[in-house]
């Protein structure tokens, strides 16, 4: 049964910090703060318009949930209480810093039904966090994960990609890193460089050189691959497609549909290998169901592709492959 969230918007509250990326209207849409009312009000809507919630979390996103002023993250938790249960939603997902997690913290938060915490990772790279003004070092990442772990939530990371001052080894670096901690869940955001940033001057100023946007999109789906080998769950790849988002990127990254362009790469690459050298008039491939228009590419960018190279590629559905997984049929 497919995963879902109810989605609530704590915009920049409580964050100690101003990351060099963050602009949180724009992600959010949104600047006033969720009150107790507002919660109960979000939840009664969704569970009536919901036959089964069972499958759904109330999820806390935004801002940095843990480090709210403690009596207004009681508020909220309190809110959702009367929602959980056994005929309720079936827990709370909450998104926060690294540096923002304790005992402490993790006590109060099972005791209120949260079930997952997703942790703002960025980058296993001191000094790409240090550069982004994040407040948190790499181990304090994976401090929080074995602490997290121990307490049994589900644990996810979110991981950006092309920060100021990455280089293309520093992301392969996180990348192994993430892999070995082995989050249940990760996101990755390719950075997208939002006007009144820091980031943004940076850009302005030519002091930030990003990757041209081919080198991420194959970096990515080669995070989406490795990821998948692993059975970590890519939840998120590419910043969630809004009007706000796209009016107040200056660069980087952005793309609504940028998941589908890294797919559409991913399987460009395991056909071309599976073509090898041999000149072919005509292939077919068969992929699960659920990945052809993935295999198809964006805008048909792989059949066109292999067109234009001698091969008329044709993609058919097979139940019994795994997502990502690909057979030269014919
Ligand atoms: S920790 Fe999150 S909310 Fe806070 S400034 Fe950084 S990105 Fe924004």
């Amino acid at each position: 049964m497919k995963h879902k969230n109810i989605a609530i918007f704590v915009p920049h509250a409580g964050c100690p910090h101003k990351c060099s990326f963050c602009n949180q209207h724009a992600i959010t849409a949104q600047d006033a703060l969720p009150r107790a009312a507002d919660v109960q009000r979000i939840c009664a809507k969704a569970s009536a318009e919901i036959s089964n919630c069972r499958n759904t979390e109330v999820a806390f996103f935004g801002g940095s949930f843990t480090a709210i002023p403690r009596d207004y993250m009681l508020e909220l938790l309190e809110a959702v209480q009367p929602f959980l249960g056994e005929n309720g939603f079936c827990g709370i997902r909450i998104s926060t810093r690294p540096d923002c997690i304790s005992r402490g913290v993790l006590d109060i938060l099972k005791m209120y039904g949260v079930t997952a915490i997703e942790l703002g990772a960025q980058s296993m790279c001191d000094h790409v966090l240090a550069a982004n003004d994040r407040g948190h070092t790499a181990q304090d990442v994976a401090d929080a994960c074995t602490l997290i772990r121990e307490y049994g939530f589900e644990l996810g990371l979110q991981v950006m990609v092309g920060l100021y001052k990455s280089t293309m080894e520093d992301e392969r670096r996180t990348l192994q890193e993430i892999r070995k901690i082995h989050p249940d869940t990760v996101r990755i955001y390719p950075t997208a460089v939002l006007q009144n940033t820091p980031l943004a001057d940076k850009l302005k100023s030519g002091e930030y050189q990003l990757f041209s946007f081919d080198e991420v999109t194959a970096f990515c789906a080669e995070m989406l691959s490795q990821f998948a080998a692993d059975g970590i769950a890519v939840i998120k790849c590419g910043l969630h497609a809004s009007e706000f988002v796209a009016q107040d990127c200056v660069g980087g990254f952005y793309h609504p549909a940028f998941r589908e362009l890294c797919e559409g790469v991913l399987f460009r690459r395991r056909m071309t290998e599976l073509l090898g050298e041999c000149g072919r008039e005509q292939a077919v491939f068969a992929v699960h169901p659920s990945c052809i228009s993935k295999a198809v590419g964006h805008k048909r960018a792989n059949i066109l592709h292999f067109q234009s190279v001698g091969t008329a590629v044709k993609i058919i559905g097979d139940e019994n492959l795994d997502e990502y997984q690909i057979e030269l049929r014919e």
